[in-house]
C-alpha cells in the first residue's frame, strides 16, 4: 500500500477523498455521509498545515498531552477545526479531553463513563462520544467486550451520557469486512447510527460496510 501513496500532502488528501467517494457510491451511499478524520499523531504542526490549507478540517490524535501541545494555536487560527481523540483515555485525563476534543472515540469502561459524566457536568462542552468495542475479542486490545456492550450503554444512559457511535479496530492481517459488519449490526441493535471504523489499510472496505467516520493517518501523512 505504501508504494501507492503520492509524495505531497494535497495529492494524498485528494486521493483518500476520491477513494472514500468511490466506495461510498459503490455502496449506494453519499460521500458526504462519511467524515474523514485525519490522524496526525506523531506529526507536528508543520505537517498538518498543508492539509488545513487544502480544506481538511477534522483531525484526530491518540494522546491528550500531544494534542494539548500541538492544537491550541492551530485551532485559534482556524476556528472550525474539529478535533477527535482516538486513543485510550485515562479517567484522570477526562476533563482535559472534554475541554479540547469535539469527539472521543475510546469510551470503553464504567470508570471512564463516570469520569466523563463528572467532567461534562462542569463544562458546557458536549463532545460526540463513541464506545470502542473489542470486535475481535483480542486479549491485548482495548475496547469493551461485545457481551458487555448493552450493560455499558445502559451505564452511559444512566449517567446522562449520550453515546453517538461505536468504534472498532479489527484484528490485524485478516479480512476486516466481517468485523466491520459485526460492528454495524451491534450499532443497529442498539439504535446507534455512527460508526468509527477503517484506517489507512482498510478504510475503503469500512465505507462499504457503513462507516460514518474513517480514521486515516499514514495514507495522508506518510509513515510515522
Ligand atoms: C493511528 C491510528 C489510526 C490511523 O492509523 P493509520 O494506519 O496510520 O491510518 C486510526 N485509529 C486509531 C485508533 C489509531 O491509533
Amino acid at each position: 500500500m505504501a508504494g501507492d501513496i503520492p509524495d505531497n500532502p494535497e495529492a494524498r488528501l485528494a486521493s483518500v477523498r476520491e477513494e472514500i467517494a468511490r466506495m461510498a457510491k459503490k455502496a449506494g451511499r453519499e460521500p458526504g455521509d462519511v467524515t474523514l478524520v485525519a490522524i496526525s499523531k506523531t506529526h507536528d504542526a508543520e505537517a498538518v498545515r498543508p492539509l488545513i490549507a487544502a480544506g481538511q478540517r477534522v483531525f484526530g490524535e491518540n494522546r491528550v498531552q500531544e494534542a494539548q501541545d500541538k492544537w491550541p494555536p492551530l485551532k485559534a487560527a482556524v476556528p472550525d477545526i474539529e478535533l477527535h481523540l482516538v486513543g485510550q483515555l485515562q479517567s484522570n485525563k477526562a476533563e482535559d479531553a472534554v475541554a479540547l476534543f469535539d469527539a472521543i472515540h475510546g469510551v470503553d469502561r464504567p470508570s471512564l463513563i463516570k469520569a466523563l459524566a463528572k467532567a461534562l457536568a462542569k463544562m458546557e462542552r458536549r463532545p460526540l462520544l463513541f464506545v470502542q468495542v473489542n470486535i475481535g475479542e483480542e486479549e491485548q486490545k482495548g475496547g469493551c467486550a461485545i457481551a458487555d456492550l448493552p450493560a455499558l450503554l445502559e451505564k452511559a444512559a444512566d449517567a446522562g451520557l449520550g453515546i453517538s457511535g461505536l468504534m472498532c479496530i479489527p484484528p490485524a492481517d485478516v479480512e476486516p469486512a466481517p468485523y466491520f459488519a459485526l460492528l454495524a449490526k451491534l450499532a443497529k441493535e442498539s439504535g446507534i447510527d455512527r460508526l468509527s471504523m477503517g484506517m489507512s489499510g482498510d478504510y475503503g472496505t469500512a465505507v462499504m460496510c457503513g462507516a460514518t467516520h474513517v480514521r486515516v493517518g499514514t495514507a495522508l501523512f506518510g509513515r510515522r
